[in-house]
């Protein structure tokens, strides 16, 4: 099970993903990134932002879900360690 640890870092750096680019404030952070870390939009997010939703639409083909999870863990963790 994909576990997320709320760091926010994903919705801090939306500016290389174009189907978020009208939510970008400018920095790469996403406007509906709340000040703990939350989505204002949760409910109504884009399907890009919903990890179980995207395996569905678009990556079950190609590839096991736990390989598919393990991919998003590995970004997170890059994402984690370019800030250090
Ligand atoms: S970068 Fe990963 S761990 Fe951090 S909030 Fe986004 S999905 Fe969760
Ligand atoms: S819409 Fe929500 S989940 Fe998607 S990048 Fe913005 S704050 Fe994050």
């Amino acid at each position: 099970m994909f576990r997320c640890s709320r760091c926010g870092l994903c919705c801090r750096n939306i500016d290389k993903v174009p189907e978020l680019k009208e939510f970008d404030a400018g920095n790469g952070v996403c406007i509906h990134l709340t000040e703990d870390n939350m989505c204002d939009i949760y409910s109504f997010r884009p399907d890009i932002c919903n990890v179980d939703k995207m395996f569905e639409i678009r990556y079950k083909d190609f590839f096991t879900r736990e390989e598919y999870e393990r991919l998003n863990e590995e970004g997170c963790k890059s994402l984690q360690m370019n800030i250090k």
